[in-house]
């Protein structure tokens, strides 16, 4: 066969059947049950639950509904969380390295623009989001890291503070006093219970206006106690955020690396372009870090969870580990109020 009976051949075939099962897309088709609540008029959405939800969404859809602008609303909702001491996993106040050093990661996404800037191991500065910002709309770069970040952020007029609160260097400190061998550093000892103790957070928020235009943040302090430089999923684009204006938005919390590997929030939205419901895509996503995991023979003793929201206003949200009383939520508000959502998960945690 020539190469123009070969492309003739192939004019026949979908791509669907040229790719091994495997790597086939999946069937199209979203059963009632997974479609998610819908949001109305300008929305603003957080990856927490009541607690912390009404207090970061407030400033947000305060800003949409007075005409403010997009990105404003998704930066003042998610520096409550990096301003506030009493959150250990996001800003200031949040868990450090094992060298007791707090090192912030961040992202944030522009749907209209398809722009994109984030900031990682930044020390040192209260609301990484915001310089992730002063990356997307003041340079033509996408990442600035460690020191490069911290001075970038200087010049643009943000102070260096300590960010290590009593609260977070009690518990460094507890954790380096009762060190195991049970930490990062390879090899590691077989069947190790990576990150059960761990501490983890970070926050997601979007923001959906009144014209439909869609952003988000993803903010953190990444992994507590982790190898000082160690960049989670939270500044990756794709991995811990993803923006599509034409489509929606996603977002990750949980261990890093997995979503990092899965490119987990762009695969969310993209399951999304394909027809998904924001619930069915996040837990596609989930699916797809247990089916990795299992094949390599780990236990599934960690957590990701994702949030979706899609240009339509619906929400939903899908952890790997859960339980009735801690199953994932996502919280916004729109011109109906404040609202939590609970969302499934694939496996019940253990108590
Ligand atoms: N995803 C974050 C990271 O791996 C941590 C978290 O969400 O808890 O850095």
């Amino acid at each position: 066969m020539d190469r123009r009976q070969f492309l003739g051949a192939l004019t026949g075939l979908s791509v669907g059947s040229l790719l091994p099962s495997r790597l086939a897309f999946p069937a199209i088709r979203t059963s009632k049950s997974m479609r998610g609540p819908v949001a109305k008029g300008p929305v603003i959405v957080c990856s927490r639950g009541k607690e912390w939800g009404e207090k970061v969404t407030r400033p947000g859809y305060e800003i949409l509904t007075h005409g403010g602008h997009l990105l404003d609303a998704v930066e003042k909702s998610a520096n409550v969380v990096e301003l506030d001491p009493e959150d250990v996993s996001v800003g200031y106040g949040g868990i450090p390295n094992e060298d007791g050093v707090v090192q912030l990661d961040a992202s944030i996404m522009d749907g209209p623009t398809h722009n994109c800037g984030a900031v990682a191991a930044l020390e040192g500065i209260k609301t990484p989001c915001s310089v992730a910002r002063r990356v997307m709309e003041r340079t033509d770069h996408i990442m600035l890291v460690g020191k490069g970040a911290q001075r970038f952020a200087v010049m643009h007029g943000f102070k260096i503070e300590n960010l290590l609160t009593e609260k977070a260097r009690l518990l460094w400190l507890k954790w380096k006093e009762n060190l195991s061998d049970k930490d990062d550093w390879f090899p590691a000892p077989e069947g190790v219970d990576y990150n059960q103790k761990r501490i983890t957070g970070t926050i997601n928020v979007f923001g959906l206006d009144a014209k439909g235009d869609l952003a988000g943040i993803t903010t953190t302090s990444g992994l507590g106690f982790k190898i000082p430089g160690r960049v989670g999923d939270s500044p990756i684009i794709g991995a811990g955020l993803y923006v599509d204006n034409e489509v929606g938005a996603a977002g990750a919390t949980g261990r890093g690396e997995e979503v990092i590997r899965t490119l987990g929030s762009f695969y969310v939205v993209q399951l999304m372009r394909e027809g998904k419901s924001p619930n069915e895509a996040c837990k596609l996503a989930c699916e797809r870090i247990v089916e990795i995991n299992k094949r390599n023979g780990v236990p599934i003793d960690f957590n990701d969870k994702f949030i979706a929201l899609n240009k339509k206003g619906e929400v939903g949200c899908y952890s790997i580990l859960g339980s009735k009383e801690r199953p994932p939520r996502v919280a916004w508000m729109d011109d109906k109020g404040f609202h939590v959502y609970e969302g499934g998960y694939l496996i019940e945690r253990k108590k």
